[in-house]
């Protein structure tokens, strides 16, 4: 059993990064596996170099250990490119022209707009464009972005399921975040496309999220049959709330293990306060 732990630079950890980690750890120790790391990076914009040290620290602190040296998606950019050329290939993604608010406008304008677990999703503007408008528009230098034709994976891949270990046996539902981005345009890769990427070439076996990423893992069996990936066991685990029930965001300092720490709780307090990791 191999398990990762995936956070971004982008801030301390918190207690809701702290039950993730121990997720990944505990069930790796309870099957005699093991854990790894993951920089979650691509988001240049977003990441401070100072909390790759930082969070090794936490997690250090914490008592919570990993294998081997953590993996940065930021040196890893080729790998995904590789993958983006084989979905090419099989003709599921397209190049997407439009910003934000050609995207927003095309909303407004549609009497039924494609819906999903977090609002509207893409309302297929380029989905429908010819090859000739493609080509043209790429070769005259044109800012595009790539995305899953959603519908076509869907059919290309069949039925499909995947396994989470607290719900057991779901459905696949292709549609489910409509055609996301695969590959952005600042960034040529995307969440979904490295994550699945990585999770096949380090051969995790066990992959424990937050319960929020569930909708995401429709999308991510789609790629992993496309790029002829090994199905990986599925945990979608709880989220750490605050007192008002809302879910933790790193810019929230109340609940960072720094200030945890800084104020005196230790490891054990802080391991204790966490909900006890699903028996599976
Ligand atoms: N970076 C994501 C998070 O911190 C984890 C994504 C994943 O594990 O797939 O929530």
């Amino acid at each position: 059993m191999l398990t990762r732990f995936a956070p971004s630079p982008t801030g301390r950890l918190h207690l809701g990064h702290a039950y993730a980690a121990l997720v990944a750890r505990e069930l790796a120790d309870r099957k005699g596996g093991s854990s790894l790391l993951r920089f979650e990076d691509i988001d240049h914009s977003r990441i401070r170099t100072e909390f790759y040290a930082l969070i090794e620290e936490d997690l250090q602190w914490l008592g919570l250990t990993w294998e081997g040296a953590a993996l940065r998606q930021s040196d890893r950019l080729e790998n995904y490119n590789r993958a983006l050329d084989r979905l090419r290939d099989h003709k599921v993604i397209y190049p997407c022209f439009c910003t934000r608010r050609t995207i927003e406008d095309e909303i407004t304008r549609m009497a039924t707009a494609p819906h999903g677990p977090e609002g509207s999703l893409y309302p297929g503007t380029c989905r429908v464009l010819s090859t000739d408008e493609r080509a043209g528009r790429i070769a005259r230098g044109e800012p595009h972005a790539w995305r899953l034709d959603s519908e076509r994976a869907g059919k290309l891949c069949g039925d499909l399921t995947f396994h989470d270990l607290r719900s057991g046996p779901r459905p696949v539902h292709p549609g489910e975040l409509g055609d996301v981005v695969l590959a952005r345009k600042d960034i040529a890769t995307s969440y979904h496309l490295a994550v699945v990427v990585d999770d096949a070439e380090q051969e995790i076996t066990l992959v424990t999220r937050g319960e929020d990423l569930l909708p995401s893992t429709h999308v991510h069996r789609l790629l992993q049959v496309l790029l002829e990936y090994p199905e990986p066991l599925y945990l979608h685990h709880e989220l750490i709330r605050d007192e008002n029930g809302k879910r933790l965001a790193t810019r929230d300092h109340a609940l960072s293990l720094a200030h945890l720490r800084e104020s005196g709780m230790s490891p054990e307090a802080i391991l204790d306060r966490l909900p006890s990791v699903p028996a599976c």
